[in-house]
């Protein structure tokens, strides 16, 4: 029987425990640790009473690769399922390399104090997890994680080449609150305040943060017309370089005014900060202290109703034919089903089902490869037929392609 470790008992970890749950037969003992005890037992007994099965807790910091590995070694799983935040990438790994745990997350490294997230860092781990004969896959949420599926998919099945991809991320939920963050603030703020960045013909383009914004049609009626606004996302920078003969690569995420009028005070104001300052002799983060007064993501789950939809434009030549051609590959997720299944909103349900299915791919041994890699990198297809029958169905419907400016 397989033994499966989840580390991180928040929004995202608590749909990942909910889901590896639901399907015992495949994840074996499975153990929920986290920094704070406490959340991880409320999960554990939520999961116990909507499934039946009892999962395992335990207090561990991630920071710490010592503590890590002497958890591994002791409750020797197959696989380590990262859902803490992209400040533990790098240690997990390391304990994993040194337990001998495969390794799968949902976002890609960052340093704490630097706002910059780029996966060099994780990419640089390729050799050694080879030599061990380990799989670290990175990125399974859904974005990054479903929509690089989604363009394998696309490659592997309609087009001989992908020219344009335009990955669009709607959330027309609402949770009736001033201003909260869908998933970690200091996370969600870092992404959101940084500069926007594309890339078209071989480099980098840069943007000022949402600088570039449009009104696009979804195709779902419940979510209908909405204001996109280009951002950089980590997904670009693997997909730039695995779809061969891609042309031009954006990231859309809808923002209401609202939600943008609150984030430029903040940001104005200095509040969004990761620069420390002195507050009456003791040193704080701005987005730190932001983080602790505003709404904790989770809270938000039985306020919020309405529904996600994310997926990828993607512009091609047709296979057989060569004729050009442009497809969206999305999926509709609604806040409060979500939650009536295991007390998350869609915003964490949709990151954390494909961690649980990229696991399922893995113990199955679909996609153990050694080595280091990203989701593209991988055969979409168990995948995408796992998202139809775990919680994420997806579409594919003729559509026509961006028109920006
Ligand atoms: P939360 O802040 O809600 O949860 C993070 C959890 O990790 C908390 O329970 C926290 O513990 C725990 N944690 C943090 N540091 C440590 C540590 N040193 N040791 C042990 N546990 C630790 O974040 P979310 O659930 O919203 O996000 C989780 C991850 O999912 C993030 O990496 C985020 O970037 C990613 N994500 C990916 C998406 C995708 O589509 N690919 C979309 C959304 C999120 P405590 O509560 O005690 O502080």
């Amino acid at each position: 029987m397989h033994k499966t470790v989840i580390i991180g008992a928040g929004g995202v970890g608590n749909v990942v425990a909910h889901k590896c749950a639901q399907d015992a037969a495949t994840f074996g003992e499975i153990w929920l640790a986290s920094r704070t005890l406490e959340k991880c037992d409320a999960i554990a007994a939520d999961i116990k009473a909507a499934t039946g099965v009892t999962i395992q807790t335990a207090k561990l910091d991630a920071d710490n690769v010592a503590e890590v590995v002497a958890f591994l070694k002791e409750v020797k799983p197959t696989l380590l399922l990262n859902i803490a935040l992209p400040y533990q990438d790098l240690t997990l790994m390391d304990a994993c390399l040194e337990a001998g745990v495969h390794y799968l997350d949902t976002a890609n490294y960052e340093p704490q104090d630097t706002a910059k997230f780029e996966y060099k860092w994780q990419w640089a781990y390729q050799e050694k997890f080879k030599a061990a004969g380990l799989t670290a896959i990175l990125g399974s949420g859904f974005d990054p994680g479903v929509t690089n599926a989604y363009c394998a998919y696309a490659l592997k099945h309609y087009f001989e080449e992908i020219e344009n991809v335009d990955i669009l991320d709607a959330n027309a939920g609402d949770h009736g609150l001033p201003f909260a963050t869908n998933f970690n603030p200091e996370i969600n703020l870092r992404e959101i305040t940084a500069n926007g960045r594309y890339w078209e013909n071989g480099e980098w383009k840069e943007t000022k943060p949402l600088e570039i914004g449009l009104d696009y049609p979804f195709p779902d009626e419940h979510v209908g017309t909405k204001k996109i606004y280009l951002l950089y996302h980590e997904e670009l920078e693997s997909l730039a370089q695995n779809l061969p003969g891609l042309k031009r690569i954006r990231f859309w995420m809808t923002f209401s005014d609202n939600y943008i009028k609150h984030l430029t005070v903040l940001k104005n104001i200095g509040m969004t900060s990761i620069e420390p300052i002195d507050y009456e002799g003791k040193q704080i983060i701005p987005i730190q202290f932001l983080k602790a007064i505003l709404p904790d993501p989770a809270s938000l789950g039985p306020l919020t109703k309405g529904k996600t939809c994310i997926g990828c434009l993607i512009t091609g030549k047709l296979k057989g034919t060569g004729e050009p051609a442009t497809k969206f590959i999305y999926n509709v997720c609604d806040h409060e089903e979500c939650y009536a299944e295991v007390k998350s909103q869609a915003i964490s349900y949709t990151a954390g089902v494909p961690a649980m299915i990229g696991g399922r791919q893995m113990l199955s041994g679909d996609w153990l490869k050694p080595g280091v890699w990203n989701v593209e990198q991988l055969d979409p297809d168990g995948f995408m037929a796992d998202c139809n029958e775990w919680g994420l169905p997806w579409q594919v419907i003729d559509a026509e392609p961006l028109q920006v400016g």
